[in-house]
């Protein structure tokens, strides 16, 4: 039986055309600044996201905690989500890199009101850490992949401005955000200081994100990539990857997201399952089982079913590229059977 693997984005293998380009990239070395394929992405990012300059790292990790380092010292306090990606999935490193206190705010789908954002914002005085940046996340990936509206982005973003906060965006998914609703990446990364996205997910590239901003703040960001030893050399054939994905595999983010609302209605009329339509957007699903997560992940397995706990009755599931409109309706009747038995 072929396992169908929904535990994540992150799983797909570079397609045939994707692993031609990388074979054929013309690469020097990226710590001068001579990779020719590496300058090539970070100029058609930057112009996608509508910002000035662009910085290819190793993973979203290192791009989101670069951005960390360049906006706070230590002691500075970042303003954020309390399920975003940057407190919870990346090792405690605004601590243990940047001396970074964390203000969680809570939400049900990951996103912030402009008023929660204006009352987090410390007073000024020496009793407080400094409130220094607002880090927001699109799609927000434990919420289930729930789209930022551009409208209350801008109120967000508003408010952190007013009180003076840098504003970061962890972008990871923020392609899936675009072809979700039709509103260029553009138009969220514009409204940002630095956004981060990833060629690793969804898009399929088999390592890379990239870090946008300002050219003075990337300037400064190859510095910290440096100090965090994500400096690469002939990296033009991991950059050909990711110019590839750009090219070649934004818009059929559609098909993942048709395939989880599929997916997700299909999940929703057996028994023992909770599913919210509603917050279904883009190619991330959560399921809510009768049973313990971790007793359905290891039944789904004998099924052939990969997905990951995410709660105590939660599970998570990611469409993406390896997996096809067929694989759906086998997935479905494989989580019939385990219902059942
Ligand atoms: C995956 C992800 C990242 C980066 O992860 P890496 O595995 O380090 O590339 C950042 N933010 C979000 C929201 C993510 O889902």
């Amino acid at each position: 039986m072929k396992p169908i693997d929904f535990r994540s984005d992150t799983v797909t293998r570079p397609t045939a055309g994707m692993r031609r380009a990388m074979l054929d990239a013309e690469v020097g070395d990226d710590v001068y600044g001579e990779d020719p394929t590496v300058n090539r992405l970070e100029e058609q990012v930057a112009g996608r996201l509508g910002l000035e300059a662009a910085m290819f790292v190793p993973s979203g990790t290192q791009s989101n905690q670069i951005a960390m380092g360049l906006h706070c010292r230590p002691g500075d306090e970042v303003i954020t989500e309390a399920g975003s990606h940057i407190l919870q999935y990346e090792g405690g490193a605004v601590s243990a890199l940047w001396g970074i206190q964390p203000q969680p705010l809570p939400s049900e789908d990951g996103l912030l009101s402009p008023e929660q954002v204006t009352a987090a914002v410390r007073p000024e005085g020496i009793h407080s850490p400094r409130s220094r940046l607002l880090s927001l996340e699109n799609t927000h990936n434990r919420a289930g992949g729930t789209v930022w509206p551009l409208e209350r982005f801008q109120a967000v973003v508003e408010a952190g401005r007013r009180a003076g906060l840098a504003i970061h965006l962890d972008g990871a998914r923020l392609f899936n955000a675009e072809v979700a609703t039709g509103t260029p990446a553009s138009a969220w990364a514009k409204l940002t200081d630095t956004t981060s996205v990833c060629f690793s997910k969804g898009l399929g590239a088999p390592v890379g994100s990239a870090l946008v901003g300002s050219a003075a703040l990337i300037k400064e960001a190859r510095r910290l990539r440096k100090r965090l030893g994500g400096g690469m050399r002939q990296a033009g054939i991991l950059a050909a990857a990711a110019l590839y994905a750009l090219e070649h595999q934004v818009e059929r983010l559609a098909e993942d997201h048709a395939h989880t609302r599929r997916l997700a209605s299909g999940l929703a009329e057996l028994p023992g399952v909770k599913v919210n339509l509603a917050r279904v957007e883009t190619n991330i699903l959560l399921v809510e089982f009768a049973r313990p997560s971790g007793e359905m992940v290891s039944r789904l397995a004998a099924q052939g079913l990969l997905v990951n706990a995410t709660g105590p009755h939660t599970v998570r599931l990611v469409c993406h590229l390896d997996v096809s409109s067929a694989d759906i309706d086998e997935a479905l009747s494989r989580f019939r059977r385990t219902l059942k038995s």
